[in-house]
């Protein structure tokens, strides 16, 4: 079949581009970027446009907090100022307890030798300053496009696009979400479990300030964590059992909020005021590999975690470092970017490093769930013991910091 030409589409031997990316997520977005910047021919292709970000309009309920590797990713991309500036939220503290057992466990980012710990900031936002920096870069943004095929050859990857159109490129990444349509088109299969819970979020007021600190209450139920927003309300992530998400999404606002002062032990007061709520369905979610013939997966489309250490897009954006500095390397030594053994690096690589990541995620999640008296005071002293533990307390903060 005849590849159309796109308007921009570069002329020269073999494939008109070098990689093809598919989803414009925060992930597919900043990998389409820093391929670009790293001199491949890049076009990314997204089914919906992000909606524009303003900021005139009220805090996006989707937000996420980016470690100091995602920020040193965006930075060296171009775009973390303009995201910082724009609105965000940082921390330099990070306080966890244990409703049951009272065991607590404290980050303090002068303890790393740092400013801070993170910063929290809106999803919608990080996607649309990426989206808006693609052109001057030299991707080829084609949206709304969608894939409903792919066929790898021999110097190339053809995509049969859903309006007739097609195109070819030397490597396909797909970065197309947690559900990823590519991923089952590729016939990668995933492993996991479904949490059988339910992510509640909204934005709220609360009596006392947040303090420039990420806190979070392990309920038996499920994680309950209050993010500090640029305006001073905190962004809630409330984990809960399915029918429990539903009864708490039903609720009035002020029984809500009085449900989440009591559920927050009232760490910052009473909650004072709220947002409308919105819930997100909560999976572990690993792909079995994270590569084909001419094909690798990133972000969700290969990992989705549990919210409870606020882990995945910083795993996702891990993910674009490794792939730019794989493809580089091969491209430098003269070798096809989308041979297998170069793609097996970044696969091999990424996934475990991802795996050990969501397997102690889904412990944590697991071990906050024992409710046995006996199981209470043993993870009650286990937390104790690692807040009093300098050396061991720092690697953990260090590794969740990406460094
Ligand atoms: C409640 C909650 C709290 C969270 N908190 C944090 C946090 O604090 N820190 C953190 O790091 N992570 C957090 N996460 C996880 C984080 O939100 C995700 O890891 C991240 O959004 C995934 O980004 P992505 O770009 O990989 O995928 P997505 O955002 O899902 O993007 C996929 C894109 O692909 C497009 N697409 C899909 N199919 C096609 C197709 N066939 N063709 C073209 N385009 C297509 C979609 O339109 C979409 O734009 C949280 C998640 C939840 C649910």
């Amino acid at each position: 079949m005849n590849a159309t030409s796109f308007r921009g589409e570069p002329r020269r031997r073999g494939p008109a581009w070098d990689i093809a990316v598919v989803g414009g997520g925060m992930v597919g977005a900043a990998a389409a970027l820093a391929l670009a910047r790293a001199g491949f021919a890049t076009a990314l292709l997204e089914a919906r446009e992000p909606s524009p970000w303003s900021v005139e309009q009220e805090v996006d309920l989707r937000v996420v907090g980016l470690a100091p590797s995602s920020i040193a990713l965006l930075d060296g991309l171009g775009v973390w100022k303009a995201i910082r500036d724009a609105r965000s939220g940082p921390y330099a503290h990070m306080h966890v307890w244990d409703a049951e057992s009272g065991a607590s466990i404290h980050f303090d980012a002068a303890d790393e030798g740092r400013d801070l710990l993170g910063y929290i900031v809106e999803n919608n936002l990080v996607q649309w300053r990426l989206w808006n920096a693609l052109e001057a870069a030299g991707v080829k943004r084609l949206c709304p496009a969608e894939v409903k095929a792919f066929d790898a050859q021999d110097d190339r990857i053809q995509l049969e696009l859903a309006d007739g159109q097609s195109l070819a490129a030397r490597l396909l990444v797909a970065a197309d979400g947690a559900g990823s349509p590519l991923r089952k088109l590729a016939g990668i299969e995933t492993r996991g479990r479904d949490y059988a819970q339910r992510a509640v979020v909204a934005h709220v007021r609360t009596e006392r300030p947040h303090q420039g600190t990420a806190w979070q209450r392990f309920l038996p139920d499920g994680p309950l964590a209050l993010l500090p927003l640029a305006d001073g309300r905190s962004s809630i992530v409330w984990s809960l059992p399915e029918e429990e998400a539903r009864r708490v999404l039903a609720l009035d606002d002020d029984a809500f909020m009085a449900e989440l002062g009591v559920a927050s032990d009232f760490h910052l007061g009473r909650i004072v005021g709220t947002t409308p709520r919105a819930a997100f369905p909560l999976k572990l979610q690993l792909a079995t590999t994270y590569q084909a013939e001419r094909f690798v997966l990133l972000g969700d489309a290969a990992h989705a975690v549990h919210p409870l250490a606020g882990q995945g897009v910083n795993l996702g954006l891990r993910d674009v470092a490794e792939l730019r500095d794989t493809l580089v390397a091969a491209r430098d030594a003269g070798r096809d970017i989308a041979a297998p053994h170069v793609l097996r690096r970044y696969a091999r690589n990424r996934r475990s490093a991802d795996t050990l990541d969501a397997l102690g995620f889904d412990a944590l999640a697991r071990i906050y769930a024992w409710r046995s008296p006996p199981l209470v005071a043993a993870r009650g002293l286990g937390v104790r013991l690692i807040d009093r533990l300098s050396p061991l307390k720092r690697r953990l903060a260090g590794h969740a910091a990406g460094l």
